[in-house]
């Protein structure tokens, strides 16, 4: 299970809205607890250095300080999250192929544009469902981990029920 302080959880769907159409990246800071839980205190945001589109790359400075500034722990870099507009919260082949790191949970925020949008406005998007990966079976695939705010309520990922008739998108157990 990861769970992640809804502040930083506020933090980077707000990063992933503001981004959209492009893909926002950044890197979570957090501790393993002894029962195996995974969580995320801080999120600390990245500069997204991809060079395609719907592609991502978080800053090597931003990892290389982030290891300077936490030491020896017992805090340390226990993730990544990135954004995907227009796309379903869930890892891509392309994360896939990129992935490394058994230890690090990508946490993933699908973000969908505003169809109401008039013609010419700038086009927004809207959080809705943010679910957390760890890698497994030495790096062939990803896992879904169950993921809850750290004070247990449900995570704030702003939902409009007119344009997901099937309710909500809560993460799978
Ligand atoms: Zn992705």
């Amino acid at each position: 299970m990861m769970r992640i302080a809804p502040e930083a959880l506020r933090q980077l769907v707000e990063a992933a809205e503001a981004a959209y159409p492009g893909e926002c990246c950044g890197l979570l800071v957090g501790r393993q607890l002894p029962s195996g839980v995974i969580e995320a205190i801080r999120a600390h945001p990245s500069a997204n250095l991809g060079k395609k589109e719907n592609r991502f790359e978080i800053d090597p400075r931003l990892w290389v300080d982030l290891a300077r500034a936490l030491g020896r722990g017992p805090t340390k870099v226990v993730g990544l999250y990135h954004s995907h507009p227009d796309g379903p919260a869930q890892p891509s082949a392309v994360d896939l192929d990129s992935a490394w790191g058994e230890e690090l949970v990508w946490l993933i925020v699908s973000v969908a544009g505003n169809p109401d949008a008039a013609a010419g406005a700038a086009r927004t998007g809207q959080a809705i469902q943010v679910t957390a990966h760890i890698l497994d079976h030495d790096g062939r695939q990803f896992r879904e981990l169950p993921l809850r705010t750290t004070d247990w309520a449900p995570y704030p990922v702003r939902l409009d029920p007119d344009k997901f008739p099937d309710g909500p998108l809560e993460e799978t157990p």
